[in-house]
């Protein structure tokens, strides 16, 4: 169903605000998986200068049948193989930005997190994430598009 074509009623009809801090704790926490498409995986490893098999020995790992970058065990829990806590002073930034995975560029706005209010609090809190309710205004259309890519992303592994 196209975004533009669900009833404008849900809870989340006049938009929500979301500016990332670059805290990182989005990208740390408790034990977790970062999912990548193959053609993902192919440019992480390209933008890297690896070729795929390298970049997939050197920063993945299986979960079942699926695939998803490493986690290194941190201060602050387990935080994503490029996860850079150094290269900014008090930030927490990601270190292949322009190539990070589907699942990373549309969070905060997964199926999951915009189900009710409720559970974009929990979500909000359980992270911390100090970006969401805050800052620029993400109108319905722009969190439906968000939360579709999220959904039609498919897994390294799934179907490769
Ligand atoms: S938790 Fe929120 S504010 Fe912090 S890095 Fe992730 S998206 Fe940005």
């Amino acid at each position: 169903m196209e975004p533009t074509s669900e009833p404008a009623s849900v809870w989340y009809q006049d938009g929500l605000r979301f500016e990332c801090t670059q805290c990182g704790n989005c990208c740390t926490g408790g034990p977790g998986a970062v999912w990548f498409t193959p053609d993902e995986g192919r440019a992480m490893a390209a933008s890297l200068g690896l070729d795929e098999e390298e970049f997939l020995r050197r920063y993945s790992r299986r979960i079942g049948t699926r695939r998803s970058l490493n986690e290194h065990r941190g201060e602050r829990g387990f935080d994503c193989t490029f996860l850079d806590r150094t290269s900014l002073p008090g930030k927490a930034v990601c270190g292949i930005y322009a190539v990070r995975p589907q699942q990373c560029r549309t969070w905060p706005f997964w199926p999951e997190n915009i189900e009710s209010d409720a559970a974009w609090a929990e979500a909000k809190a359980r992270t911390p994430c100090p970006g969401m309710g805050r800052g620029r205004l993400y109108s319905f259309v722009e969190i439906r598009i968000q939360r579709d890519l999220d959904r039609k992303a498919t897994p390294f592994g799934v179907d490769s």
